[in-house]
């Protein structure tokens, strides 16, 4: 079959999206842009249409913005069959059918897994029941989270200063409320954005009136009699009491759904190629399965063509758009995903954005402004390239900087940059944590080049 005629074949048939967030309605979008006429089905475990997360940590929490209003915008109608508030739980790929929780039996011709992320829970189950302890991700979570913190607390604990709880403590500040943060590194974002920015965020969170507690760790949340939070238990032996916890632990990959269906799907996402097709166990790339957004890791030329695991808008939207045209087209037609990272988050009144992989760096320059002025343009350089770079207030130099990596530019820059101060003209450690070291900081991950996880299971080939 030539090109052509196989791309018309393909804008057929029947494809099934499931999880209907961001990268799901984004590749719907695309599908029916690009000409596909065939049966859509969304299949989403959430009760509700696509909506946008970003603002769930901060105007919703502020009430600036009702959770309830932060559906996404549509750029056209998809024309599809939506199954929200039924989970898929299995997927069989000899009969080429997603099995629902309700026993309903879904078919398909393509596949895209768009399931996300979700947070992870609090360690011990008993105490993340207490009432008074939330965990943000979705929008039930953010509305709930929104009326406590207005209900007349006095003291909020956040456990963990990644991005998002960060982003809590500065709400909480912004509503007045006392709050105290248990980071067990050195500094926030430690884990995205390496020690060096940690201590400028360190310094920033400070500044605002957060109690910020590095180095421990939360080791128990206790109750009253009546099972709502009145106290945790910290590592260095102190005890800080509280009437709402926060756990801000980073992300779990929602890929347990996919478990026995001979899909490379682990706890580090399901691997695909650059074409967002998805791997089996054994690294043979499937034509009918693609995987986009968050859950999805794939290849990159730029970053040793390690895996990358994402947890970014842009991602999602970029990577489901190329999923869902490589679906519908064949052969030289396709394209790949070679997005270069871009992430962005407000907190305590600073713009906080970064390109490319930071973790990646083994040197860092402040290239404008000055870290102890919260102002700045940090490079982070691997091997003697432009590797990332990270703002703080200074997002219009980042599109530079893109193009920088992209082209693989030497490390230190060689150019004259504006509004440079001389306090940190030499490289330094950025000063990332061990890396094999569980963090739940970084929202970009090298996850090594193998496709698959090493508990698969080894299937000879049927000679
Ligand atoms: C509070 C918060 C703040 C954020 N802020 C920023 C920011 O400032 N900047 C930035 O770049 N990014 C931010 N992000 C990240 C951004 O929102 C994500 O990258 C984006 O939502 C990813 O979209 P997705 O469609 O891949 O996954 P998700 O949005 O996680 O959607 C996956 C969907 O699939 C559903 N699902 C899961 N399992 C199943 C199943 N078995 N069956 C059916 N459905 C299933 C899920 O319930 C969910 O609805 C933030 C995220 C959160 C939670």
């Amino acid at each position: 079959m030539s090109t052509d005629t196989d791309t018309e074949a393909r804008r057929q048939g029947r494809i099934v999206v499931v999880g209907a967030s961001l990268a799901g309605l984004r590749a719907a979008e695309t599908l029916r842009d690009q000409g596909f006429t065939g049966s859509l089905t969304m299949i989403g475990d959430e009760p509700y249409e696509p909506y946008d997360r970003p603002p769930l940590s901060k105007q919703a929490l502020l009430g600036r913005a009702r959770p309830e209003d932060t559906a996404l915008p549509r750029r056209r109608d998809v024309d599809a069959a939506w199954r929200l508030g039924v989970a898929a739980e299995g997927l069989d790929r000899d009969a080429r059918q997603v099995r629902l929780a309700n026993g309903d039996t879904v078919s398909y011709d393509r596949l895209l897994i768009a399931t996300g992320t979700r947070a992870r829970p609090w360690i011990h189950p008993e105490e993340a029941a207490l009432d008074g302890v939330f965990v943000l991700r979705t929008r039930d979570d953010s509305a709930c989270l929104h009326r406590k913190l207005t209900s007349g607390v006095s003291r909020v604990l956040v456990i963990g200063a990644g991005f998002t709880g960060s982003e809590v403590a500065s709400a909480c500040r912004e509503l007045g409320l006392e709050v105290t943060v248990a980071e067990r590194g050195p500094a926030p974002l430690v884990g995205a954005l390496g020690g060096v920015i940690g201590a400028a965020a360190d310094r920033l969170q400070r500044s605002k009136g957060v109690d910020l507690r590095c180095g421990v760790s939360v080791t128990a949340l206790e109750g009253d009699y009546g099972g709502r939070l009145r106290r945790a238990h910290l590592s260095d032996g102190t005890a800080i009491d509280a009437e709402v916890a926060v756990i801000s632990l980073g992300a779990v990959r929602n890929t347990e759904w996919l478990a026995g269906s001979g899909v490379a799907a682990g706890p580090r996402g399901v691997a695909c190629d650059a074409g967002c097709r998805v791997f089996d166990v054994n690294g043979i790339v499937t034509d009918d399965i693609y995987a986009a957004g968050d859950v999805a890791r794939s290849p990159h030329p730029l970053f040793d063509y390690q895996f990358l695991s994402l947890e970014h808008w842009g991602n999602a939207v970029e990577q489901a758009e190329i999923a869902a045209h490589n679906m519908i087209c064949a052969g030289t037609k396709r394209i790949p995903h070679l997005w270069v990272p871009m992430f962005w988050s407000s907190q305590f009144g600073i713009n906080i954005k970064s390109v490319g992989v930071p973790p990646l760096g083994d040197q860092l320059v402040v290239t404008q402004g000055s870290l102890t002025e919260e102002r700045f343009v940090a490079v982070y350089g691997y091997r003697g390239r432009v590797i990332a770079a990270a703002t703080f207030d200074g997002a219009k130099w980042l599109g530079f900087y893109q193009e920088q990596i992209a082209a693989g530019a030497p490390f230190p820059p060689e150019y004259r940059t504006v509004d440079r101060r001389t306090e940190t003209l030499q490289p330094v450690d950025p000063d990332f944590p061990d890396p094999h070291l569980p963090t739940h900081g970084p929202t970009v991950t090298l996850s090594g080049h193998s496709p698959s996880e090493r508990r698969v299971q080894f299937v000879p080939s049927r000679a």
